[in-house]
């Protein structure tokens, strides 16, 4: 490749924002500068959430999810700051038990070491000739945990089908904090919007057991302006008492008549106790935000066929959790939750990240802001026309590696940036000329 090409190659990429997997558009483009009107090929971000599949692109989704998260907890991007005086929670529901996994106790041993598993003299065999309990102590990042004791014993449809139950469960868990609500403070529903609103943001996590997990924050503001204060009796204590009532009671009822249901592990954490939670709350979410079912390329997107799904994926309990969730899509009662195409989600048809609608920005405006700000840094000419989706991707296969190349070294420059700015004392006298 010799220096023009290079050059071509670095602008390209620049163009494109440093996207790896770039989407292609063509049209009838008309150069605002210059007044030139031809036909051409543009590259535009692909704006994907992943960080396998584009690095750039999640790296502006995670701090776009962090500003949307933060905001709604401190105020800012306009949202009031007096949300900072509102009951606000942090909640995490999880699914029941499909089957004891391998996992990392708070004292070290697994899971499925327990003194009831023991007492009830489940610490023999299951009815495949496996032992019913498990006496190591895992290591972090250890192979096995999530990992079924008993593939088996283990209820594949059972995990599927929740997970593609578990948006809706989440609404009907709302609907009854919202019930509760109003319950609590003697009134009906419509009389409590006359008096408080309850806004969220939630967040989908995929646990190593693959089975979903959500986390979510909880606010209460006041009547219709958000800065309003809520009433005196709705406190942060009322709403987790009406959130642990919810996630004991609300139920899903599936297409096939089955009622679906929270498991018994849930966290309520106040966030007016730490300020610190108020920073480190929307790194949580931020992470989780950028992440695919498991962490590979392999399910990051939807698969085309049952052998696409055989031969791609290694790990049993990941495989089967797919093939599950594909094959259960043959079933006329599942259709309407198009499991096929949630195989690579293990069921899970709902989206990653959603709010109600006043909990704070949207990562539309956000997204708004960044277009105006890059357009105002004028990298080429402006350009007006339009376009059609061309396809995926640069021409050149080394664009893609240059692209993540840039990213990174950007991003590590901004790193040493920040920790030399922290590292200098404030009050420094200037270096000398
Ligand atoms: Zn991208
Ligand atoms: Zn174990
Ligand atoms: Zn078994």
């Amino acid at each position: 490749m010799n220096a023009e090409e290079r050059k071509n190659l670095l602008y390209e990429v620049n163009l494109a924002g440093n996207c790896s997997n770039p989407i292609r558009i063509k049209g009838e483009m008309v150069n605002l500068t210059t007044g030139e009107v031809g036909l051409r090929s543009l590259h535009v971000t692909c704006k994907d959430r992943r960080a396998i599949i584009c690095p750039s692109c999640s790296y502006l989704y995670k701090a776009d999810a962090w500003i949307l998260v933060s905001s709604g907890l401190v105020g800012g991007k306009g949202t009031p700051e007096e949300v900072q005086s509102h009951p606000r929670l942090f909640i995490t529901l999880t699914a029941p038990s499909f089957g004891t996994v391998h996992t990392i106790k708070s004292r070290g041993e697994c899971a499925g070491f327990t003194r009831s598993a023991l007492q009830s003299g489940g610490g023999g065999f299951c009815v495949h000739g496996r032992p019913r309990i498990c006496r190591s102590r895992h290591e972090e990042g250890s192979p096995e945990l999530g990992r079924p004791l008993c593939r088996e014993c283990f209820d594949y449809e059972g995990a599927v089908l929740w997970n593609a139950h578990a948006s809706k469960l989440w609404n009907n868990t709302v609907q009854v904090i919202r019930r509760t609500l109003a319950e609590t403070g003697g009134m009906r529903q419509s009389q409590l919007k006359l008096m408080a609103q309850l806004h969220y943001l939630k967040v989908a996590e995929m646990q190593r057991r693959g089975l979903i997990h959500l986390h979510a924050i909880l606010r209460v503001d006041g009547p219709n302006e958000i800065e309003a204060d809520p009433p005196a009796w709705l406190t942060t204590e009322v709403l987790a008492s009406a959130v642990r009532h919810a996630a004991r009671t609300a139920i899903a009822i599936g297409f096939d008549g089955q009622g679906r249901r929270w498991g018994d592990r849930l966290d309520i954490q106040d966030l007016g106790i730490d300020i610190q939670d108020t920073t480190k709350i929307p790194s949580y979410v931020a992470k989780y935000a950028t992440k695919t079912t498991d962490g590979t390329k392999e399910m990051a997107r939807k698969f085309h066929s049952r052998r696409q799904i055989q031969s791609l994926i290694d790990d049993p309990h990941a495989r089967m959790l797919a093939l599950t969730s594909w094959d259960l899509d043959h079933r006329p009662a599942f259709e309407p939750l198009r499991l096929r195409s949630h195989a690579h989600s293990f069921g899970f048809t709902g989206q990653l990240i959603t709010k109600s609608r006043g909990y704070s920005t949207t990562f539309a405006a956000l997204r708004g802001v960044r277009a105006t700000y890059m357009s105002s840094r004028n990298i080429g000419d402006p350009i007006e026309g339009t376009f059609r989706y061309e396809g995926r991707g640069y021409d050149d296969p080394k664009a893609s590696e240059l692209a993540e190349l840039l990213f990174s070294m950007q991003r590590d420059l901004r790193i040493e940036i920040a920790q030399a700015r922290r590292a200098a004392p404030s009050n420094a006298p200037e270096a000398s000329p």
